[in-house]
């Protein structure tokens, strides 16, 4: 694994991808995903610029936070989100990416309350509407940003999505498309503490696609750090 070589691949397939909707790679946050990555490993990305870090698991971002530089990343926790885990990491994220029901609201809203601070969340789409992945139905996510209103401690800056894994990535261009599309009618409503600003969708096998279709935001994992060696980290 050499992980400058990888980054530099990933970057200039980034760029590409962003220049056929004219955008450039300044317009897409690449979030390194580094669920069961080793701190020194992790170390080695921050210093080629890899801030902004992705766990799906609170524990993992809670013990991370604890021994890596405080001062200049961002932690996105990319996971489902248990309620009863809200409270290791609410103050450590910068975004939660997994908001896809009111108990979690409400949960985010009481601990973010108690600590005085705000949370910035993306609501999590299930838009191929595949079983095993967690988010609302696209036709339910209106009436949910209408639900999580009185939650003011809570800043809903986008939507995320995770298209179903096909070796033909060009067969879930229409998940990404979908999601566009939906938050495209989201900014026409003026909800308060809604801003529809960032699509995370996007991961190693697909994010040139999701790129193409809108995506700001990507989460990659395999491409930056390869396989990942569950050995000592159960999957999720
Ligand atoms: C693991 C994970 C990723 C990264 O996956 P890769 O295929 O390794 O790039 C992205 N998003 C979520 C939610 C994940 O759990």
């Amino acid at each position: 694994m050499n992980l400058a070589e990888n980054l530099a691949e990933v970057i200039s397939n980034i760029e590409r991808a962003a220049k056929k909707t004219g955008r450039n790679l300044e317009d897409i946050q690449l979030i390194a995903v580094t669920k069961t990555v080793d701190v020194d490993v992790i170390e080695e990305a921050i210093n080629l610029k890899l801030t902004n870090l992705g766990e799906n698991k609170p524990q993992e971002i809670k013990r991370k936070y604890e021994v890596l530089d405080k001062e200049n990343l961002n932690w996105h926790m990319i996971g489902h989100l248990q309620t009863n885990k809200v409270k290791y990491i609410i103050d450590k994220v910068c975004l939660i990416h997994s908001l896809d029901r009111l108990s979690l609201a409400e949960e985010l809203q009481k601990k973010a309350l108690e600590k005085n601070i705000y949370v910035n969340a993306l609501v999590q789409v299930n838009v191929s509407g595949e079983e095993s992945k967690s988010g609302l139905e696209p036709d339910n996510v209106k009436a949910f940003l209408e639900d999580i209103q009185k939650y003011d401690r809570i800043k809903i800056k986008g939507l995320m999505t995770m298209a179903p894994y096909k070796p033909n990535s060009e067969e879930v261009r229409y998940v990404f498309r979908g999601l566009k599309k939906l938050s495209d009618e989201l900014k026409e409503i003026n909800y308060e503490n809604v801003e529809m600003k960032y699509l995370s969708m996007g991961m190693t096998n697909d994010y040139e696609i999701a790129i193409e279709e809108g995506s700001n935001m990507v989460r990659i994992g395999t491409a930056l750090f390869g396989a990942r060696n569950y050995k000592n980290n159960e999957e999720v």
